[in-house]
């Protein structure tokens, strides 16, 4: 297949972009600080064939628990710094890979410039032999980019916000980084990435389908969007996000490896997968998953809502309370799960927090709500 002529960039023994093979990537799902499980779960990921391993750090402790992880493997690893940039200095002597999400950057010393922020993790990355992922996401993006566009513009605050980091980043000389544009919607992955790598066919891109949900139809909704842009010399590394329990995590990487085959092999699924229908998305969950129960609740709300199944409406089932809640903000009916509850939104409005073992009915109570309303409306 023709690719892009991106730039390579190395991580660790891999390399990303510069016509090497699609490496196929995933994230630990364990708690960081649980060592053991952690290097496990790395070790699978790896036999499976991952190229890249990221685990999720937010602490010292996560940092502290690093250190011990990497001591056990050789595996390429990235590191997602979620909300606390400054946790890099203490992680990057240990990986192969940063990920800074641009909205993140807000979170902490508000008063200091984002640029700012970007060329202390530039440094510290130079200064340890560390790749970057400038990672935008559709539930976090950079609030001042949000602002200077419409409220349904969704693609150019994520273009941008992109668009402005590598011009950072190359302004100060730092050339090994790539870039991810992620989201729900297969057709919004494509448009956003499609415009991307028009206007920076040089700089790698990580592709995925955020949040794509359950197997079968997680896979299926990433295939979608991978066989419109892989074939058209788009992506250098991929993930598939999917709604697994952790044992079954590197599933992620099979199945990524069978998007490949399947595109190379020129099968496609077209976008039947994600045609007019109930519309099911749930994190892929990290280390930040409070109750590994999510993982249940996101299948029983499959099986309780298959009587809706032809109803376009669109569900999320996050995993905690950290993105739970902007990430819900654009589903008809949004579960973000905490220790011991779980809260339910519906259009961005939200309705309280229930027990695991009450959240179902009501889910089914608003379901039901919603669609005679629709219906009532002539809607449907
Ligand atoms: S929603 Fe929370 S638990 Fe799920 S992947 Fe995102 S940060 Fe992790």
């Amino acid at each position: 297949m023709t690719r892009n002529p991106t730039r390579s960039i190395r991580v660790g023994s891999a390399t990303l972009g510069g016509g090497q093979p699609i490496v196929v990537q995933s994230m630990c799902a364990t708690k960081t600080t649980d060592v053991a499980a952690s290097v496990q779960q790395v070790r699978r990921l790896a036999e499976a064939g991952a190229g890249v391993i990221r685990l999720a750090v937010d602490n010292a402790d996560d940092a502290q628990a690093l250190v011990a992880i990497r001591a056990q493997t050789q595996a390429n690893l990235s590191v997602d710094l979620q909300e606390n940039y400054q946790v890099v200095t203490d992680v990057a002597p240990w990986v192969d890979k940063i990920r800074y999400n641009p909205g993140h950057l807000y979170h902490h010393q508000r008063n200091r410039p984002w640029q700012d922020k970007v060329r202390f993790l530039v440094e510290v990355a130079a200064k340890h032999d560390c790749a970057l992922r400038v990672g935008v996401n559709c539930g976090s993006v950079d609030p001042s980019q949000r602002d200077r566009f419409a409220h349904d513009d969704w693609l150019r605050p994520m273009l941008e916000s992109a668009l402005e980091h590598c011009e950072l980043l190359d302004q100060l000389g730092f050339v090994r980084y790539c870039v991810s544009l992620k989201d729900s919607d297969p057709q919004r992955v494509v448009a956003v990435n499609r415009h991307f790598a028009a206007q920076r066919p040089d700089v790698p891109l990580h592709l995925g389908v955020t949040e794509a949900g359950m197997p079968p139809e997680g896979i299926l909704k990433t295939q979608a969007a991978f066989e419109q842009l892989i074939p058209a010399g788009i992506g250098d590394t991929i993930r598939v996000s999917l709604t697994l329990p952790v044992q079954r995590k590197h599933e992620e990487i099979e199945a990524g490896q069978q998007i490949l085959a399947e595109i190379a092999a020129g099968r496609r699924v077209g976008p039947a997968p994600v045609a007019a229908g109930l519309n099911i998305i749930s994190c892929p969950s990290c280390a930040r998953v409070q109750n590994q129960a999510f993982i249940e609740l996101a299948e029983q709300v499959r099986a309780m809502t298959r009587y809706a199944a032809h109803q376009p409406i669109t569900i999320a089932v996050m995993g905690c309370r950290v993105n739970g809640p902007g990430e819900t903000d654009h589903a008809d009916l949004g579960l973000w799960c905490g220790p011991t509850s779980v809260n339910l939104k519906r259009a961005g409005a939200r309705l309280g927090a229930f027990s695991y073992d009450e959240i179902l009915a009501r889910l089914k109570d608003e379901l039901d709500r919603l669609i005679a309303e629709r219906e009532a409306a002539g809607e449907h």
